[in-house]
């Protein structure tokens, strides 16, 4: 017993595989975009470990009567409602 593999071709079995193009790897601006940031640490206060922070401003000067200028510092809430001022940045 022989099979003519011809013979299935010729049944309409040969339907042609029309090959299309997949979804490539991100490799425009997404993947750049990964790579410019490969690691955010937390921030966290290192003496309460707490995540709570606050931005405030010291020597802010009084500008047509508004508060303007000043450095900036973000401290950390926890340590704050303590008494203690720690400085984070
Ligand atoms: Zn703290």
């Amino acid at each position: 017993m022989t099979r003519r593999r011809s013979k299935a071709y010729s049944f309409g079995v040969n339907t042609p595989f029309k090959v299309i193009d997949g979804t490539p790897e991100p490799e425009g601006p997404l993947k750049r975009m990964k790579a410019s940031v490969p690691d955010t640490p937390i921030v966290r206060c290192p003496r309460c470990t707490g995540l709570a922070m606050l931005e405030v401003k010291l020597g802010m000067t009084w500008r047509n009567g508004k508060p303007a200028g000043g450095q900036k510092q973000i401290v950390c809430a926890t340590c704050l409602a303590r008494g203690e001022h720690v400085v984070i940045a």
